[in-house]
């Protein structure tokens, strides 16, 4: 707790509550007891007071009540050197402070009542630029955007910017992100409205600046309105002090922004909306206070650079910024998610086997990334020619403060669904080795790579506000950079791949489904175990997990396990009851363990996919990337195409590259040591785990028995080689039983 912000808002709350005691006095002597005080046009009394203590204020003597539940509130005098080392006594003396705002706001209507212009909008032309409180049809027009969603919050802005281009700026940041902003109070004698109307902004209800009042006093009305929200549309009942409160520190995104010299009475209003929820946020150098409680960040945070001012803002109340449409050229829609490119209308690709496309997301600092810059580095698609190759990498950073580097793969997945989405462009794949098709029909309405980063900007807003505040996508075409980009992120993929590695299905009673593949293929269900990562190898355990957890009605649920039906097969009776119900009716049951009886559904984003070598006794797999043929009699894309559709094949499964060295990789089968076949490069790529694996399953030497392409590509060929290796599938029980 900052000792200085507490002393100057104590004092303030002291010398407030005695100004407000003071023309109390002062108006019992000028009037009769019973004389009438009040806001215009309200039924909502003086709304702070009213809302917080049910205390209806209608005559000048009903201000006694208030005005001693103030004094009350003062703590003792603190002295200058005071630690205080709880919020408490601050925020008490911030409500006495503004109680009394309230109590002086109504005496200044009853002794001025033309002070403030009975208007949405002020009188330029006739000086009269305050409009005071807003009225119940002002209210009621306005607060409903509140809770509707059409304004976001507001802004409280007190003082005045150092200049009027700076006023501008400020102002014209809110008005983008919808906000309303309500001005009150002056620096020095200028105020921002003042400021405003020289840079020529329109100000008023009807542009959402409200022009409450020249005094710091006049803020009271951001609260009442506050609080007539609560009331009017929430159902908060007047007197219930605690859920009012908390209805606007959850509901209502409202803040402070001080402009100029705060002061004790500028302190002490700034206390008292941290009893909102309302940080304060400050350009001048006072001391912050930053560990959070009541608000739902920092409190104040000073001093904030003018350029800064109003992102920072945002940030600390927690809003989100809306992003509500996708500003590309082309059609956007899970309409176009099923759309394919096919060859006539291609015009330039990237990945699938010709060039490296990869795919990436980090987590990144609050300060370190831009919200909303795409950046292209390297020639985009209007730079190609018909029929050209390229090389992508698209590389996406993320922030926020509720963001975990656990929730990375699950934004990077999406990727592919939302590319898709793009009329024209077709995305195949995840990690380093998607795909992306652009037609000539996309080139001709304008699209351009920049669009994709366009595209994720707008829709992790929209689909991941909850966790995420910023958004920066940076798109790589020179191979030089893509290469770099691949290799940091295969070493990414592995980290996230091992944060399983010591974990077993035995381990756990819950595992997670994932439906996401749905909208290609749809009865396919992934079952996600500890030791079967999902088949497109962009989602483990822990990744659905943490999917959950964001998005508790999403594509992946928990799946309880229930009876274990086959222990070696690996069938549970709670996976066949979810599969059932999730496949609507397709998918009666299936096996996490075995290739050949009634083996999990496949969808075309698998990685590799394992068929049975009848000959050899043994099994092959083939990844995506590899184009040539196989023992199988099929290539890949053959494979891919048979299969890929979300059925259930026995003899063949999708799965994902890591799965070939977890535990449960087909052991109901026999498990690695069937592996007869790999193509070179995936064999490589899994070296030093299938050594260990092999290891484990007493079989030190796998590695170097399993055939690839130079080998051969048919049984006929590899057999000879693998009798001589001695594989040790040669000697295992029939595979067709
Ligand atoms: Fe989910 Fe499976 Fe599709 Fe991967 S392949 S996204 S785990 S349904
Ligand atoms: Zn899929």
């Amino acid at each position: 707790m900052s000792r200085l912000i507490a002393f100057a808002a104590i004092q303030g709350g002291y010398k407030v509550v005695a100004q407000a005691e003071g023309a109390y006095q002062k108006a019992l002597a000028t009037y009769n007891a019973d004389t009438k005080v009040g806001f215009p046009n309200t039924g909502y009394f003086l709304p702070v007071i009213y809302s917080l203590f049910g205390i209806k204020v209608e005559t000048l003597e009903d201000l006694q009540e208030p005005l001693d539940i103030a004094r009350g509130l003062l703590p003792p005098h603190v002295k200058n050197k005071t630690w205080l080392p709880f919020l408490g006594p601050l925020l008490d003396a911030g409500m006495a402070g503004i109680i009394s705002f309230e109590v002086i706001e109504a005496l200044r209507y009853l002794n001025e009542p033309d002070f403030y212009l009975h208007a949405e909008d002020p009188d330029i032309e006739n000086g009269k630029l305050w409009t005071g409180a807003a009225d119940d049809t002002i209210f009621r027009k306005r607060g409903v955007e509140f809770v509707d969603g059409s304004a976001p919050g507001f802004a409280a802005i007190v003082g005045s910017a150092p200049d009027v281009e700076t006023a501008k700026m400020i102002i014209e940041d809110y008005q983008q992100r919808g906000l309303y902003m309500f001005l009150a109070a002056n620096h020095n004698g200028t105020t921002l409205i003042e400021q405003l109307i020289e840079a020529k902004v329109q100000v008023g209800w009807s542009t959402r600046i409200a022009c409450f009042g020249p005094d710091i006093s006049s803020a009271v009305f951001a609260l009442g309105f506050a609080n007539r929200v609560a009331m009017a549309f929430g159902g908060i009942e007047p007197g219930d002090y605690k859920k009012m409160l908390m209805y606007n520190k959850e509901r209502v995104f409202a803040f402070v922004n001080a402009l100029g010299d705060v002061g004790t009475e500028w302190g002490v209003a700034a206390a008292g909306c941290v009893n909102w929820g309302f940080p304060t946020i400050a350009d001048t150098d006072i001391t912050q206070i930053l560990p959070t409680g009541i608000c739902t960040y920092e409190h104040v945070v000073a001093p904030v650079s003018h350029d800064e001012i109003c992102a920072k803002s945002v940030e600390v109340r927690g809003l989100k910024t809306l992003v509500s449409d996708v500003d590309i050229p082309c059609a956007f829609g899970p309409a176009y998610e099923g759309e394919r490119v096919r060859g006539a209308d291609l015009h330039v690709q990237c990945g699938g086997g010709k060039t490296q496309c990869t795919e990436l997301c980090k987590m990144a600092e609050m300060n370190e990334i831009e919200d909303g810059k795409v950046e292209v580095i390297g020639p985009d698609v209007t730079d190609l020619k018909e029929g050209d190759v390229f090389p992508l990498a698209i590389f996406v950073q993320v922030a926020g403060r509720e963001f975990q580097p656990d929730f990375e793969p699950i934004l990077e997945r999406q990727v592919h669904h939302l590319v898709n989405y793009i009329q024209g462009i077709m995305h195949i794949g995840q990690r380093d080795i998607s795909w992306v098709r652009v037609s000539k029909s996309g080139m001709d309405k304008g699209f351009t790579l920049k669009d994709i980063g366009v595209v994720l900007h707008a829709k992790f807003h929209q689909e991941f506000g909850k966790i995420l505040d910023k958004v920066q996508i940076t798109l790589y075409t020179k191979k030089a950079d893509v290469d770099k980009l691949t290799k940091r992120a295969r070493a990414e993929y592995k980290t996230r791949d091992e944060r399983v590695d010591k974990m077993t299905d035995a381990d756990v009673d819950l595992y997670y489904s994932c439906t996401l593949c749905q909208s290609f293929a749809p009865n396919h269900v992934c079952t996600v175990s500890p030791e079967r990562t999902g088949l497109c190898g962009a989602y483990n355990w822990m990744d659905c997990k943490a999917s959950f957890e964001i998005n508790p009605t999403g594509p992946n649920q928990p799946i309880e396990k229930g009876e274990c039906l086959d222990p070696v097969l690996g069938q549970w009776k709670g996976v066949n009851d979810f599969v059932y119900k999730a496949s609507r009716g397709a998918v009666p049951l299936y096996n996490l363990y075995s290739m050949v009886i009634d083996p999990m559904t496949t969808c075309g984003c698998c990685e590799c996919i394992a068929a049975m070598l009848p000959a050899c006794n043994g099994v092959m797999s083939v990844g995506r990337d590899y184009a040539g043929e196989t023992p199988c009699g099929m290539k890949f894309t053959t494979l891919a195409g048979v299969m890929g559709g979300g059925a259930q094949s026995p003899g063949f499964v999708g799965h994902s590259k890591y799965n070939i060295t977890q535990g449960k990789f087909i052991t109901g089968d026999g498990g690695l040591l069937r592996m007869v076949w790999m193509p070179k490069a995936l064999k490589e790529e899994l070296k030093e785990r299938i050594e260990k694996r092999g290891k484990e399953m007493g079989c030190p030497d796998l590695y170097d028995m399993i055939a690839d392409e130079t080998v051969g590509i048919t049984e006929e060929e590899i057999l000879p080689w693998l009798e001589e290796k001695g594989h040790p599938a040669l000697k295992m029980d029939s595979l067709v039983g």
